[in-house]
């Protein structure tokens, strides 16, 4: 078997076995391929994609690279969330610490930046002091003590995902249904929750721009949990405009943390639509009740409470958050309403700013990124205020598209 005959195979739509595909991803994980024909054979992929069969090949593969946790052997009540990422979306700060104050156990590997969507992992390193390295026993006693944990993906766990994932960032190569779908469910699988909720996201500012792929991906997904014997209920959600009014590291964990003090809009709902339907999933009880019990665990303060108990644990000083001091106000240049607020536009912008990387040694600003001011459909004159942009100094320049992804008419 050689490398050049699995790319070309792959180029001519062709289908891998699970023997191929092991020879090329392993080979990479070992350092025996090297980046440039893994990119060419990720972008292979990313143009003739595979089938489920292939997808739940390199699922297995990217499970059998590492640890297998099997959480919901040690405990009741695991659940999981995903969502395939998004603009300002920083639900998992937000469903982790309600999941805990309801009773669930969640265990959650997160991932950095993925093209244009925000990472958890680099909203948390937001927070001074915060370790995202936990390992398997650091991450099961703090599950079982506190209820939630979150941790970046070590090398134990799906090392093999990790580097692929890294790689995938800054090749062009993160929009693909089974790329996307074997690297989130073998992460889910090796950790082991019964239930397991993926929020696919869909719009300018997801890696699925239409709902028909968006569809698929849901669906490959289910079949690929009901393939391992787990739980996968998908929900597909928005994600032409940012989900949260801020789009920025430091910024969305400030947002998150007003979401859990029952700020409503976007994100509260999203949070409590999931935390429903894994509270359902997970103990049997009817949506109406799980709602009802979603809403309260903020409306009381638990999961809030929750959400400060998860950082200390984890060692992070909330207190010490640093976001920039220097702030450029962006104001309407004539009046109308807002018709759109375009995610892929914020999101680059944001990029622009230092909040998101373009290379793999590039740096990540966690203080910088954009606070919205307005939302879709709102009336402004000219002159008033669209926009606040965290900036690390005054020296960048801007030009007039930089803020076209607000539209007014
Ligand atoms: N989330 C992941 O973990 N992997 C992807 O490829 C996309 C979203």
């Amino acid at each position: 078997m050689n490398i050049l005959d699995i790319i070309t195979k792959k180029k001519n739509k062709e289908i891998l076995s699970y023997a191929e595909l092991e020879y090329a991803f392993l080979g990479y994980l070992n350092h025996e391929i090297p980046d440039y024909q893994m990119s060419a054979l990720l972008m292979a992929i990313v143009i003739n994609s595979m089938t489920l069969e292939e997808t739940i090949a390199l699922t297995q593969i990217f499970i059998e690279s590492g640890e297998v946790y099997g959480l919901s052997k040690e405990m009741d009540n695991v659940v999981d969330k995903h969502s395939t990422g998004g603009v300002g979306d920083s639900t998992t700060l937000v469903i982790g610490p309600m999941c805990a104050a309801l009773g669930l156990h969640m265990a959650k590997m997160s991932g950095r930046g993925l093209g244009i969507t925000g990472g958890t992992i680099d909203k948390l390193e937001s927070i001074p002091g915060f370790n995202v390295n936990l390992d398997r026993k650091q991450l099961i006693n703090q599950v079982k003590e506190l209820g939630f944990a979150i941790s970046s993906q070590s090398d134990e766990l799906t090392p093999l995902d990790k580097v692929i994932y890294a790689l995938r960032d800054v090749t062009g190569t993160t929009e693909s249904i089974p790329l996307i779908a074997s690297s989130i469910m073998s992460k889910k699988i090796a950790l082991g929750a019964k239930d397991i909720l993926i929020d696919v996201k869909c719009g300018s500012g997801a890696l699925m721009k239409e709902e028909k792929d968006a569809r698929q991906l849901a669906d490959w997904l289910e079949k690929i949990g009901a393939y391992f014997h787990k739980n996968v209920r998908c929900v597909i959600s928005n994600m032409d405009t940012p989900l949260s009014y801020a789009v920025g590291n430091a910024l969305e964990v400030v947002e998150a943390v007003n979401v859990l003090h029952g700020k409503k809009g976007p994100l509260y709902d999203e949070c409590v639509d999931i935390v429903s339907n894994l509270y359902s999933m997970s103990t049997g009880e009817p949506i109406g009740i799980s709602r009802h019990k979603a809403k309260e665990c903020i409306r009381d303060g638990s999961a809030l409470k929750k959400f400060y108990d998860f950082v200390e644990a984890q060692g992070g000083k909330l207190q010490d958050i640093e976001i920039s001091n220097h702030v450029i106000h962006v104001k309407a240049s004539k009046s109308g309403i807002i018709k759109k607020i375009d995610a892929l536009g914020c999101a680059k912008l944001a990029c622009k700013l230092g909040a998101s990387k373009m290379t793999l040694d590039d740096k990540i600003d966690y203080s910088v990124g954009v606070l919205l001011k307005v939302t879709e459909g709102k009336q402004v004159a000219k002159g008033d205020l669209l926009m606040d942009l965290y900036v690390k100094d005054y020296n960048q320049t801007f030009v007039e598209e930089d803020f076209d992804f607000i539209d007014i008419g």
